[in-house]
């Protein structure tokens, strides 16, 4: 069981964190090759594998499993 973020791919456009029932994501501070500072899923634990962020990230940068 685990959030991944493809970190690659974020813009930091930050729908799955106004969206995640859990707070489980965090932007940081660190930078991409894009130029955005992307999401971490800093409370990885509270995850309840609702999927949501997977199906709202129009990146694609989101996985569960
Ligand atoms: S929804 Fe996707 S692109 Fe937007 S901040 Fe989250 S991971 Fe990044
Ligand atoms: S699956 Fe649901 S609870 Fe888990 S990180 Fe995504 S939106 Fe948050």
């Amino acid at each position: 069981m685990a959030v991944y973020v493809d970190a690659s791919l974020c813009k930091s456009c930050r729908l799955c964190i106004a969206n995640c029932p859990k707070n489980v994501f965090q932007t940081t501070h660190k930078v991409n090759k894009k130029g955005y500072n992307y999401v971490e899923a800093v409370n990885e634990k509270d995850c309840i594998r609702c999927k949501l962020c997977e199906r709202i990230c129009p990146d694609f940068a989101l996985h569960i499993e």
